[in-house]
């Protein structure tokens, strides 16, 4: 997750809605405060080059046609990365969630409203109208269905890969309530490069960080039979700092899982959507992560992101060519094809 007042991703995900002003404050004021209460090392970087002209690309397709995605709805600082790298996110089956995690702010619902039926053929044209080649679809989840609403994500990702073989889909799950079935349901014949389903925190912090119903454990019980149900799709998971944890605890936490065969791994820092959130609890130098990044490498994930402004989809795409033997697409430390994060 990420920003105060500014609204963006969260390392789910998910979005986090736009600020509004309070007791006489304009949102731009209040946002100016929050970045200033931010470190320094939160910058970001526009794109040059290609990347540049990708990003103006994408960006001319989304005006023309209206399309709504994560990146612009969240405001996501890495929004000019990610777009000029050919990645983008979208979220399905509804605006609110029935979880009430503590540091997302996605709206809570108990009963939803039913899932929109056309949902799965307006996703597929708004991605084949984008002009990206990896796109995420991540969702809110639907514990008042019986299977999670497996089945409707699963049509939706069905729909863009129909229209768009060539875009390379990667799914951000929720935990289906542990539902096994459900989730053998969704990834039986999919067409799907990364199954992502984000374990959120150090187990420690479960009840603090996370909804009642979700946990470390079941999150590692989802990752583990998704990879042994379909040993051909890459699994994928995403840590926040910054919410309570130790360094050695992060460090556990990628232990294990590695432990269930998690091939791809993102870390980045919470920001509180709102006051109303969990509080940070630190911010950690950009050395740190460094330190996280080669780390995760030595206990053999396939590719890592790791830094204060990574969510789980940040460069996805370029995260998953790495992954398949592609150039190490981006680190701390050491400068690697030019970059550092
Ligand atoms: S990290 Fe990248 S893909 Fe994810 S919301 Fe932000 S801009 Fe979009």
């Amino acid at each position: 997750m990420l920003t105060n007042d500014r609204g963006a991703e969260s390392v789910t995900g998910k979005r986090l809605p736009m600020a509004t002003g309070t007791k006489g404050r304009t949102a731009i004021e209040r946002r100016k405060d929050a970045r200033k209460r931010l470190p320094s090392w939160f910058r970001t970087h526009l794109p040059t080059g290609d990347a540049q002209i990708a990003f103006n690309d994408v960006r001319s397709n989304v005006l023309e046609h209206e399309l709504n995605t994560v990146c612009q709805e969240a405001q996501c600082p890495n929004i000019h990365d990610c777009w000029g790298r050919g990645t983008a996110t979208f979220m399905v089956a509804g605006e609110e969630c029935t979880r009430a995690c503590r540091f997302c702010a996605v709206g809570t619902v108990k009963d939803p409203p039913p899932l929109d039926q056309s949902e799965p053929e307006n996703l597929a044209e708004a991605v084949d109208l984008m002009g990206v080649t990896h796109a995420v679809i991540t969702c809110v989840n639907r514990d008042e269905l019986p299977d999670g609403g497996a089945a409707h994500y699963r049509a939706c990702l069905e729909a863009v890969h129909a229209r768009r073989p060539d875009i390379g889909l990667e799914f951000l799950c929720s935990d289906l309530d542990g539902n096994l079935e459900a989730l053998a349901a969704l990834l039986d014949g999919l067409e799907l490069r990364v199954f992502a389903h984000n374990v959120e925190c150090v187990p420690r912090l479960d009840t603090v960080v996370r909804d009642h119903r979700a946990s470390f454990d079941q999150s590692l019980k989802i990752l583990q039979e998704a990879k042994r149900l379909r040993p051909d799709i890459l699994t994928k998971s995403s840590i926040m700092v910054g919410v309570g944890e130790t360094d050695e605890e992060v460090i556990e936490a990628m232990r294990r899982l590695r432990e269930v065969d998690v091939d791809l791994l993102t870390i980045g820092q919470y920001l509180a959507p709102s006051p109303r959130h969990l509080t940070v609890d630190r911010f950690p130098e950009p050395e740190v992560f460094g330190i996280w990044d080669q780390a995760a490498r030595e206990l053999g994930f396939k590719a890592v992101a790791c830094g204060p402004l990574v969510r789980s989809s940040y460069r996805a795409g370029l995260l998953y060519e790495e992954a398949k033997g592609g150039p190490v697409t981006l680190t701390y430390g050491e400068p690697r094809n030019g970059e550092t994060l």
